[in-house]
């Protein structure tokens, strides 16, 4: 057992206040790193230091190893927590942390560089008996090759990057004659965007669902999930609501998952926090995508339905203690939801709307919580990822939980910039949401303005308004743009219109 006095947080923003809070519980003092576009930023000032790592670009800060060990070093922190996108990911680092002489909170460096590689993610799950998505786990190198496997396992096939991640580097192929010229912007994106240009083929699931299970191990070789999360409702392949249980697991498949998941974790040797992420067909079949070997932006709704604090529980697997609990010990607790208020436009295609808060106020009350890091009057930087807050709703069944969320985002008052917010109402209240009778592709089967090619914001406003005046003038006759249950679209645009 190693005791942790000082933690350095290798990151910015909700996750980097969300990882402190807990480290002040425990005790332990915190670091902070910043850019200059962060210097006020809410992390820093609640950090007992903060260190200068660089100017804004997060190639030249957040991003920046030497930096940040050089911090870590300079201030005497024994540890540093990665949190989640950036650095937290990089077998690289995770080796220059314990080689410099820290603890890494997080994965050993061997475990991050073998799942951060799907196809060896794949193989590895193969062998152990978890079920793959057709296709090839070998990369793919010449295009009368890739023609051959695509065929043998039947269009549309998924092209995808071996180093992808992020929703990105992934090219859906409808039809054989597309093949050749799809797979040469595969590989070129791949390599552009990854530094490696390995792409593999996936059969392209219609209608799947996201389900992904929370593991933890210990040092001793424990090693539990923690249940399953259901991030299906997605826009460009990246989660804007999750919610922890799914609606369509039976106890049977939920065990049975979870097993397959506590398999793989187990294959690559794995402590820590992670994710194994799968992908489960209409026919309640599932398949392995792959394991993110870090927290996951979506942990609180898994710590609401759990009763656990999972940064704590990393710190203290890096501080060497075993799990107190094993896999009988934990029970399900209610239903919890998580809505990402990402700035951006939904009416535009969901791209990125930075500007100035200038009004920010946060939702209360029971089951609510709110992990964000900015203030009113604050400006949302152009260089990083658009999240401003993660608002989770927990109550004692989905119904509940719902309901909730409506209330929550119903006092959530933020201006300046275009939000998510709005959307994520839009969804609650949809009825194939409410059912549960939904997938992957619900943004674009149920969300008309974001499926809008216009990148004009007013072009695209002017045809939800449309959209809208056309349900209300014939409710009788249902036409393409209607969905049952009333018109959530025009309830959403009417809010939009009061919160502007
Ligand atoms: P990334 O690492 O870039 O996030 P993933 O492999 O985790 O990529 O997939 C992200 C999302 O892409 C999934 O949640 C799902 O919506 C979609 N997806 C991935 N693979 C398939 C597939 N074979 N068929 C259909 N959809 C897929």
């Amino acid at each position: 057992m190693t005791d942790i006095h000082k933690i350095l947080v290798a990151n910015r923003g909700e996750i980097a206040l969300r990882v402190m809070r807990s480290a002040r519980e425990m005790g332990i003092r915190t670091v902070a790193v910043y850019s200059e576009a962060d210097r006020l930023s809410p992390h820093v000032r609640f950090a007992d230091e903060a260190y200068c790592v660089g100017p804004p670009p997060s190639s030249e800060s957040y991003l920046n190893i030497e930096r940040i060990i050089e911090a870590a070093r300079r201030c005497g922190a024994q540890a540093i927590h990665p949190g989640y996108g950036f650095l937290s990911e990089n077998e690289h680092f995770a080796r220059r942390v314990v080689e410099s002489g820290h603890i890494f909170i997080g994965p050993s460096a061997q475990s991050i560089g073998l799942m951060g590689n799907k196809l060896a993610a794949k193989k590895m799950a193969a062998d152990h008996q978890v079920p793959l998505v057709p296709g090839t786990n070998d990369p793919v190198s010449d295009i009368a090759t890739g023609q051959r496997i695509a065929r043998k396992t039947g269009y549309p096939i998924l092209l995808k990057a071996a180093a992808g991640g992020g929703g990105k580097g992934m090219r859906i192929v409808e039809r054989g004659e597309d093949f050749p010229s799809q797979m040469e912007r595969a590989v070129s994106e791949a390599a552009s965007a990854f530094g490696d240009g390995s792409v593999f083929i996936e059969k392209y699931i219609g209608r799947p669902r996201h389900i992904e299970f929370q593991i933890l191990g210990d040092m001793h070789g424990n090693i539990v999930h923690l249940f399953e999360r259901e991030c299906s409702v997605q826009r460009r392949h990246q989660k804007v609501i999750e919610e922890a249980p799914s609606s369509v697991l039976t106890p049977e498949l939920r065990k049975e998952m979870g097993d397959a998941a506590v398999r793989v974790a187990r294959a690559c040797g794995y402590y820590g926090a992670g994710t194994v992420e799968f992908l489960l067909d209409e026919n309640n079949r599932f398949y392995f995508l792959e394991m993110n070997t870090r927290l996951q932006v979506e942990h609180p709704v898994t710590e609401a339905i759990t009763g656990l604090d999972l940064v704590k529980l990393q710190i203290e697997i890096a501080q060497g203690k075993p799990l107190s609990f094993r896999q009988d010990d934990l029970t399900l607790r209610g239903h919890a939801i998580e809505a990402r208020v990402y700035a951006e436009d939904p009416f535009n295609n969901f791209l990125p709307n930075t500007g100035r808060l200038t009004t920010y106020r946060r939702p209360h009350g029971n089951g609510v919580r709110v992990d964000d890091g900015f203030e009113e009057g604050m400006e949302i930087p152009v260089y990083y990822d658009p999240l401003i807050a993660k608002l989770i709703c927990h109550g004692a069944t989905r119904q509940e939980a719902i309901a909730r969320m409506i209330r929550a985002i119903d006092e959530y008052r933020i201006s300046g910039v275009e939000t998510t917010l709005g959307f994520c109402k839009f969804v609650m209240q949809h009825e194939a949401f409410v059912s549960g009778n939904f997938d992957t592709h619900f943004v674009e089967k149920h969300f008309l303005p974001a499926s809008l090619p216009s990148n004009d914001r007013t072009e695209a406003m002017l045809a939800a308004v449309l959209a809208v005046t056309r349900v209300e003038e014939d409710a009788a006759a249902p036409g393409p743009i209607m969905i049952s249950h009333g018109s959530p679209q025009q309830k959403w645009r009417r809010n939009r219109q009061t919160r502007d």
